[in-house]
Order: C-alpha cells, then structure tokens, then sequence
C-alpha cells in the first residue's frame, strides 16, 4: 500500500480517538465517565431543531452555494456587527463545514510550503497537523501557568523571521481557558501590522466566558488591524450543535475567495439543512446561551476546586471555555509504578486514568504541553464529581 508523505507526516485527532475509545468501552458495558470530548452535553435548542425540520419539509434538500446561503452570510454579518462590532460584507464571509474546515481552508489559503506559523501552545489539537499538511512549519511559543498561558509580545517578537505568515490565536482558549484583553490584544495587532503577519482569530469559545470577563475580537481594534486578521467561529458550542457542522469564517476578499475555491473542489456547500438551523441560532432567541453558560460556571467552579485538592495537581481556574488544564507533573515525577513500568509522562497518565477508573481525558501532550491533563467539564455535575472521586482514589499517594 502506498500512503503518501503528507498523510505519513499526520497525527490522528487525539480529542477524537480518545473520546471513540471512551464510547467503545461504553458500549462493551464499562461505566466509563468522559471528560474526553470538547463538546456541550446540551441538546441543540428547540427553536433551532424547529426550523431545520421545516427546512426539511420545505425540500430544502439541494446544493446550495458553495459557500454558504445568503440568508446565513447576513445573519453571520449582523451577529459580527452587532455582537463584535467588526463591519463586513457578504463577500467576506464563507460558511464551512465546522469551523476546523474554516481553518483548514484558512491555513491552504495563506501559506506556501515552507512558510512558519506562530502557534502559541498549549494549542488546540488540529492546528499543528493542519500546518503541517500545508507544507507549512508550526512554530511553537510556549505560554507558562504562571502568566495564565498568555504570550508576551517579546515572545512573538523573538520568534518571527522573513518567513512568518501567520499566527493562530485562540481566546477564549483550548485546552487552558485563557481569555485576552483587550491592552494584549492590542499589543499583538501592532505586531502584526509592523511585520505583516495574518492572524487566524479563532472565537469558537467567544460566548463562554466567566467572572465578567470581557471577549474582544481583535478585528474590531481598527480597519488596518482588520485586513490582516480572519476571524473563525461557529455554532458547535454556542448553541450545542457540534454534530450539525456548521462553522464561519470572516476576512478579506481576497482570501475568502481563495477558501471558497478550495471548498468549491472539496466538499461544496455545508449541510443544506444545518444552514437554515444555524440563521435560527444566530437569528433567534439567544436565552439558552446564558442557561449553558450559567451551568458551565458552576461546573467550572467545582471541577477546579477538587483538582486542587487533590494531592501533586495544580489548576488555575480558568476564564473561559469549558475546560480544566490542571498541571500533574508532581504526579509524573513520583512515577506511578502500571504494567511494570513508571508512568513518566501525561499520555500514559492519562491512559492509565481510562482503563483503571474509567475515567476518560485527553493527554497535556496532544495540545503540545507536557505535564498537563485536560478535562471537559461539559458533563453533569453527577458525572463530575463521580469521575473526579474516581480520580482522586486513584492517585492517592
Ligand atoms: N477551534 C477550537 C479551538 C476547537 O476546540 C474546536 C473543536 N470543536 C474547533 C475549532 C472546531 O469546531 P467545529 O468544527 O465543531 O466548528
Ligand atoms: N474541539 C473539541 C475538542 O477539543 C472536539 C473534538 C475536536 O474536534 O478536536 O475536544
């Protein structure tokens, strides 16, 4: 069999085997608890459901434009005005299917082989591998808990050379929480317009946010800034519609229509259906944001509160998303003795976590952080304490 180079080169989705793994040992009866999967354990809002069934019925069954309806380009340009006060035309916007192939289109667009991207870590999964399919080199800046997983601009600075093309932002963010404002966001935008550098400004978290904590979309700073930025979002989280697929993005032109080709030769338009339930979410009534939001608080609370009981963990509460990164190297470092062999590192931590409590999460490494776990608490409270009574038994000393 002949795989190519590029596929060879391609890490599976650590978030997505995982959190198969946790399902197949549910179905084999294990009463395994998952804090694998980034994703709300809602369902999608009635009002939402409501109108994907009468598009349905409406036989609103045909390809649409590649790029997504009209109707659901001006609601995505309304909520931008009106929610991130960023200005833009239809033109400058594409609906995809979810917002990773937003990104992907993103980075096909942007970068030539051999182009660097600054990619601050701990990062979301996908980015590394969607750069490296690009031809492109990941470069990695690492964030430390002790300035809350932020960069400075110094680090920025210190890692751009002729060949930069872009930087990946992500606040609210994946896996630490980390929510910027608005004086670092402008810091970063002027680094940007001084060494012409784009920005992908993934906001897929913008509306979990915590303690009165500000999202700014860095688009909004000033129409200069705005030309170098392209801004990612969609419904996934926001309205718990991950299995509906439906992601966007907004920038200039010229780019837009260079990620429009490439979903024109790929997968055409989004789900026919799912576009007409996703001008409802955006359109709609918007009160089950803030019920999930309220719930996710909660859970946030206690979910940091009992990682930090526990003994070796250290877990900075985070501002936004709806994840804990709680930092396990003191229990790395006393070396678990599993199946003869000293657990050294977050992968067979975490492993050794799923098969002896059953407890599922995902490894500090798949986000490129050594010495980290990551837990989604978009589960119930129920499940949360279980899995968390589970997790302290285990690494009791
Ligand atoms: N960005 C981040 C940071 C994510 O965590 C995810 C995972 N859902 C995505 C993008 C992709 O979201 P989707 O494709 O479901 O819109
Ligand atoms: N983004 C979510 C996560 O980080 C869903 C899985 C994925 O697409 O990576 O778990």
């Amino acid at each position: 069999m002949t795989i190519s180079e590029r596929v060879k080169n391609i890490n599976p989705s650590q978030t997505l085997s995982i959190t198969a793994q946790a399902l197949k040992m549910k179905r084999e009866g294990k009463k395994v608890i998952s804090f694998a999967a980034g994703e709300p354990d809602f369902g999608t809002p009635e009002n939402i459901r409501e109108e994907a069934i009468s598009a349905i019925r409406e036989g609103f069954s045909h390809y649409t434009a590649s790029s997504g309806i009209i109707e659901l380009k001006e609601a995505i340009v309304e909520k931008l005005k009106k929610d991130n006060e960023i200005e833009y035309k239809n033109s400058e916007i594409i609906v995809s299917t979810g917002a990773k192939q937003c990104l992907f289109n993103a980075i096909l667009t942007i970068c030539d082989p051999g182009d660097e991207v600054l990619l601050p870590t701990p990062c979301w999964v996908s980015y590394t591998e969607q750069i490296k399919f690009a031809g492109a080199v990941p470069v990695f800046i690492i964030t430390h808990q002790e300035e809350d997983f932020k960069l400075s601009t110094a680090q920025v600075e210190e890692k751009i050379t002729s060949r930069t093309k872009l930087i990946i932002l992500n606040s609210p963010n994946n896996p630490t929480g980390a929510v910027y404002d608005p004086e670092e966001l402008k810091k970063i935008a002027q680094l940007l317009t001084k060494y012409n550098i784009y920005c992908i400004c993934d906001e897929i978290y913008e509306k979990l946010v915590y303690n009165n904590v500000k999202h700014l979309s860095m688009a909004s700073l000033s129409n200069e800034i705005k030309e170098k930025i392209i801004t990612i979002n969609g419904v996934s989280k926001s309205y718990a519609m991950t299995g509906w697929r439906i992601g966007y993005a907004a920038g200039p032109e010229e780019i837009i229509k260079g990620m429009s080709k490439i979903q024109g030769h790929s997968t055409s338009n989004p789900n026919s259906i799912a576009q007409k339930a996703s001008v409802e979410a955006l359109s709609g009534k918007q009160d089950t944001i803030e019920e999930m939001r309220k719930a996710f608080d909660e859970r946030r609370k206690y979910t940091i509160k009992r990682l930090n009981e526990i003994e070796g963990i250290s877990c900075l509460t985070p501002a936004g998303a709806f994840y804990a990164f709680p930092n396990v190297n003191k229990i790395l470092e006393r070396g678990i003795e599993y199946n003869g062999k000293k657990i050294s590192n977050s992968f067979d931590l975490s492993n050794f976590i799923l098969k002896e409590a059953e407890v599922a999460l995902i490894p500090g490494s798949a986000f490129e952080a050594e010495g980290y776990l990551r837990l989604s608490y978009a589960a119930s409270l129920e499940d949360i304490k279980e899995g968390l009574d589970r997790i302290e038994k285990i690494l009791r000393f």
